[in-house]
């Protein structure tokens, strides 16, 4: 019973997890004067990024690595819902290869309608990867470092500009979501990959046709991390409120692959491992929209160690326009996990419930049994004798009683 009570417990907590609040972003411009907050940068000297762009040494950097088991839930985290995403494919987007990465540019039309305080407006996406020995997300959950990471920036619309918004405490937002190996192309991410050979020299630039952005994203807007941080790049200003959704979007490896070894950087040496690494929290708070600390605890992953093989399609069969959820994968892992183990515990209760219901009715049913064979031993030995011939046959209707018992 106590196992039942736990049960219970565990219903409750998880009806419970969920909440909403404000997020990051970051930025795509990287300034190529000299002098300090200028100059050229790359992914081999992060250690020198804060010689040359002061706020890359500051308290607030990204990313971070998630500690599922210090996040706070937070009840006023609602649903990320977003507003604009399906582009008539005659809409034409810039697709670049800027040297640190691939950036989409993305109308302000795109916006985030609901899950912050107040409205933000699309500006870029771009995406952060590894190589074919390591993974290259750049936020780590549980130590846990992902196949890459995709980042779609927002601005503040009270300012004028991205530029003028980035420098502004909560000028920014970026929604964040972990790729991940799955089993099959995901079609969603074919308009941007298909391209990408179109801008493999780094400056080289190219269009899409509009798509449905929104489907690079996960199907599940609700579960996520949220946290006051900074742009990964420099000049790395504190001005993001980052959304990371539990949710990952699953690729196939053939597609990561091409993500990991199509683009060139400076030099025309091939554009990988694209992801800082994880900055000190420095007591920053990082607030959950769900129960995470309910997430089983994943083993940490040595940075560029290989990933494990975690296929683990998610539960969202449909994404909310009804189509196939393609692509959508479990999340920073612990979703899909943490949902088989609250359906196992949810299992656990159920089981002892209809156990509790089949003793009741089967006690019921002996007790009913005893008072008919006193009954008839009050009775006269001829109708004792014809009952006795008939008793072989109320065990089958017995059996009849008892077989609709469990299935209540
Ligand atoms: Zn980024």
């Amino acid at each position: 019973m106590s196992r039942t009570r736990l049960g219970f417990s565990l219903l409750l907590l998880a009806a419970l997890g969920w909440s909403d609040d404000e997020h990051g972003s970051e930025d795509s411009s990287h300034p190529k004067k000299k002098g300090p907050g200028h100059g050229p940068w790359s992914y081999a000297d992060v250690a020198q990024w804060a010689s040359m762009f002061p706020d890359c040494g500051g308290q607030m950097q990204s990313p971070i690595n998630i500690d599922t088991s210090s996040t706070s839930v937070s009840l006023e985290l609602q649903p990320v819902e977003l507003a604009g995403y399906r582009l008539d494919p005659r809409e034409q987007l810039r697709l670049e290869n800027n040297g640190h990465t691939v950036v989409l540019e993305l109308p302000s039309s795109l916006t985030i309608a609901s899950g912050y305080p107040q409205e933000y407006r699309a500006s870029q996406l771009h995406l952060h990867w590894g190589s074919p020995e390591g993974p290259g997300s750049e936020h780590t959950v549980d130590g846990r470092r992902y196949d890459g990471e995709l980042h779609v920036v927002y601005y503040n619309p009270s300012y004028q500009s991205i530029k003028e918004a980035m420098r502004q405490p909560g000028g920014l937002a970026v929604l964040a979501a972990f790729l991940q190996v799955g089993p099959e192309d995901n079609e969603h991410y074919q308009p941007l990959l298909e391209q990408l050979p179109e801008v493999q020299e780094k400056g080289k630039k190219t269009t899409v046709d509009g798509f449905d952005i929104k489907g690079l994203l996960p199907t599940s807007l609700s579960r996520y991390y949220r946290y006051s941080g900074s742009l990964t790049t420099p000049p790395c200003y504190q001005t993001v409120n980052w959304t990371v959704f539990n949710q990952t979007v699953l690729l196939s490896q053939k597609q990561i692959s091409l993500l990991e070894t199509t683009l060139q950087g400076d030099h025309e040496e091939l554009l990988q491992n694209n992801f800082r690494p994880t900055q000190s929290l420095h007591g920053r708070k990082v607030l959950a929209s769900f129960q995470a600390a309910l997430s089983p605890r994943q083993a940490p992953i040595p940075d560029g160690g290989a990933p494990p093989v975690t296929p683990a399609p998610d539960g969202n069969t449909e994404s909310p326009d009804g189509a196939p959820g393609a692509g959508a994968g479990c999340v920073p892992c612990a979703d899909a996990e943490q949902q088989l183990g609250f359906s196992l515990r949810t299992a656990d209760v159920l089981a002892g419930l209809f156990g509790v219901l089949f003793a009741v009715t089967a006690l019921a049913l002996l007790i009913y049994v005893h008072k008919q064979r006193s009954q008839n031993q009050r009775l006269s030995p001829q109708a004792q004798g014809h009952l006795h011939g008939s008793h072989h046959r109320q065990e089958p209707g017995i059996d009849a009683v008892l077989v609709p018992g469990p299935g209540l």
